[in-house]
C-alpha cells in the first residue's frame, strides 16, 4: 500500500527537564509510525521558553532516546533538509509569518496591558464565565495600530478566530469540535516579541511538512488554535493523534510523586531498554486480537497502528514493567548482563570498577546465581549480600532464625559440621561439601530441614537461599580473590559463628 503523501512525523520535546515516560511513549509512537510507513522521523527541540530550556537537557534527551533504541532522520544533531531543528534558531521565520498574518488581516495588534488582561480574567472567574479575551483590540483600525506600534507602544499579536466552531479529526479521539468562543483570539506573539508555542508549532509543522502530529492529549485543547492558524495561513491541516494521559496506580496523573518516571531513573535502576520500549508500546496501544505482550522493536514496527491506540487513560503498572524486564534479562546474553551489572556491584563496594579476568568470571557466577530473582539489575548486590557480607551476630540475633537455632538437633548439627569444616585443609568443593553434610547427617541423625537449616544459617546467615551446590564454590573461589570487601570462606564463616559460642 502506497502512502501518499509520504509520512513525516516529529517528536518535539522542550528541553526543560528529564525525559519522562509520557514523552518517551510519544517519541516511540512517532518512531513506530514513521518506520512502519517508511516515512521520516524528525526530532525538533522546542526551546522557546528560554528561561527553562537548558542545553544539558537536550543532551540528556538525545542520549535517553538513543538508549531506548530510537533514531531520527532529521534533527539538531543529524541535520536535514527542513532545519534548523531548534526553535531558537527559527525566530526570523516566526516573525515573518506573523507580519504576513497582520498584513492579511488574519491577525491584529493587541495593546491590552498584562494588568488589564489579568483584571478581566479575575472578573470572569468571579462571574464563573470562561476567561476569554474581550476582543477589545479586534476593532482597532490596522493603520492606526501600526502607527501606535511604530511609536513604541507595546503590542502583542493576536490571531483572529473566525466566528464558527473549529473542527478537526483526531485518529484516536475521532471528530473533535471546539466553539470559537472558548478558543477566543489567542496571542501568537507576546508584546516582548516572543512567539508562543501554539503559533510556532504550526509554522514548524507546516514548514517541516509534517503529515501526522502524534503527541500527548494535554495538547488536545491547544489543537483548535493550531487548526485556526493552518486555516488562516491557507495550509493543509495535518492528521492528529492525541495519546491518552498516563496515570499512576492511584489513578492520578503520573508524576514524580509516583516514584521513578524518567527514563534516566529506569536506566539507573537497571531496567533494560527493550523492556521499557515494550512496556511503553503497550501503554494505550494493544495489538490486533490476541493477548500477546512481548514484542521486539521490529515486531512493534510491524504490528503498530494508530487506529488501535485507545483514548482512555493508561495506568502505569510497575509490576508489569518488572515482569517484562525479567523476561528480557533472561533472554540476554550473560556477557551483556555482566557488563550492565558490574557497576551496581562496584557501587556497593563489593568489587573494583575494573575487573580482571578471574574476578569477572567469578562475578558472572554470582550474577547467574541471583539474577533469576531480581526485577531490576539494581537489586543484584542486595540479593548477593550473603556472599559479600557475613555477620554471624546478626544471624544469631535474627528473629527469623530463632526457631531453627532453638531446634532440638541444631547444636549437635552445628558442632559436627564445624568440626568437619575446620578439619579441611583446602577450598571445599561442592562434592566435598555434600559429603560433609552427609557425614553430619549420619552422626547426628538429623535430616531434611533440621539438618540443612542450621548449616545454612551458619554459612549464609539465613535459613533460605540458593542451592549449596552453586553457592559453596562461589564462596570458596571468591575468598581467594583480592576484592575490596573480602569474601569469607566457608571455614572463616564457621569460625566466626563458633566464636560467638554456638556449637
Ligand atoms: N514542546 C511540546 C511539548 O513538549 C510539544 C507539543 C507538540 O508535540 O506539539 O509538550
Amino acid at each position: 500500500m502506497a502512502d501518499s503523501p509520504k509520512v513525516r512525523v516529529r517528536f518535539a520535546p522542550s528541553p526543560t527537564g528529564q525525559l519522562h515516560v509520557g514523552n518517551a511513549r510519544t517519541a516511540l509512537f512517532n518512531w513506530l509510525f514513521a518506520r512502519q510507513h517508511g516515512g521520516t522521523n524528525i526530532l525538533r527541540i522546542e526551546d522557546t521558553d528560554v528561561e527553562r530550556s537548558e542545553a544539558r537537557y537536550e543532551d540528556q534527551l538525545i542520549s535517553d532516546l538513543k538508549w531506548l533504541g530510537l533514531d531520527w532522520d532529521e534533527g539538531p544533531d543529524v541535520g536535514g533538509e527542513s532545519g534548523p531543528y531548534r526553535q531558537s534558531d527559527r525566530m526570523q521565520l516566526y516573525h515573518d509569518y506573523a507580519e504576513r498574518l497582520l498584513k492579511e488581516g488574519k491577525a491584529y495588534l493587541c495593546f491590552c496591558s498584562a494588568e488589564g488582561l489579568e483584571a478581566d480574567r479575575k472578573r470572569a472567574m468571579a462571574e464563573h464565565t470562561s476567561p476569554i479575551y474581550s476582543g477589545k483590540c479586534r476593532a482597532i483600525d490596522p493603520a492606526e495600530s501600526q502607527k501606535r506600534r511604530a511609536n513604541g507602544e507595546a503590542a502583542a499579536i493576536r490571531l483572529r478566530i473566525p466566528e464558527r466552531p473549529i473542527k478537526f479529526h483526531d485518529i484516536v479521539h475521532g471528530d473533535v469540535e471546539f466553539s470559537n468562543e472558548v478558543v477566543s483570539d489567542p496571542i501568537i506573539v507576546r508584546s516582548s516579541g516572543m512567539p508562543v508555542y501554539n503559533y510556532v508549532v504550526v509554522i514548524d509543522d507546516a514548514e517541516m511538512k509534517i503529515t501526522h502530529v502524534i503527541r500527548g492529549d494535554d495538547h488536545l485543547s491547544n489543537t483548535p488554535k493550531q487548526v485556526a492558524l493552518y486555516e488562516a495561513l491557507g495550509w493543509p491541516v495535518p492528521e492528529f493523534a492525541h495519546l491518552s494521559t498516563i496515570l499512576g496506580a492511584d489513578r492520578e496523573r503520573l508524576s514524580k510523586r509516583h516514584g521513578a518516571t524518567s527514563i534516566a531513573n529506569f536506566r539507573a535502576m537497571g531496567v533494560l531498554p527493550e523492556a521499557l520500549v515494550n512496556y511503553l508500546a503497550l501503554l494505550g496501544w494493544a495489538p490486533t486480537g490476541g493477548t500477546r505482550e512481548t514484542f521486539t522493536p521490529q515486531e512493534l514496527v510491524k504490528e503498530f497502528s494508530l487506529e488501535r491506540v485507545t483514548p482512555s487513560p493508561a495506568v502505569f503498572d510497575m509490576q508489569k514493567l518488572y515482569w517484562l524486564n525479567r523476561h528480557y534479562i533472561a533472554q540476554s546474553s550473560p556477557e551483556r548482563i555482566m557488563d550492565l551489572a558490574t557497576p551496581f556491584f562496584a557501587k556497593a563496594g563489593y568489587v573494583p570498577a575494573q575487573l580482571d579476568a578471574s574476578a569477572r568470571e567469578w562475578l558472572g557466577k554470582v550474577v547467574a546465581l541471583v539474577v533469576p530473582s531480581v526485577d531490576k539489575l539494581e537489586d543484584l548486590p542486595q540479593r548477593a549480600e550473603m556472599i559479600f557480607r557475613y555477620d554471624a551476630q546478626a544471624a544469631i540475633a535474627a528473629p527469623d532464625n530463632a526457631e531453627v537455632l532453638s531446634a532440638e538437633k541444631t547444636n549437635a548439627v552445628i558442632a559436627a559440621f564445624a568440626k568437619k569444616v575446620e578439619a579441611e585443609t583446602g577450598p571445599i568443593s561442592a562434592e566435598r561439601f555434600k559429603a560433609i553434610v552427609n557425614e553430619v547427617k549420619t552422626e547426628t541423625g538429623a535430616k531434611g530441614k533440621e539438618l540443612f537449616h542450621p548449616i545454612r544459617v551458619v554459612i549464609t546467615g539465613s535459613h533460605s537461599g540458593p542451592e549449596f551446590d552453586k553457592l559453596i564454590p562461589i564462596i570458596e573461589t571468591g575468598s581467594a580473590l583480592n576484592l575490596p570487601s573480602h569474601v569469607l570462606s566457608v571455614r572463616e564463616r564457621v569460625g566466626k559463628f563458633k566464636s560467638l559460642n554456638r556449637g
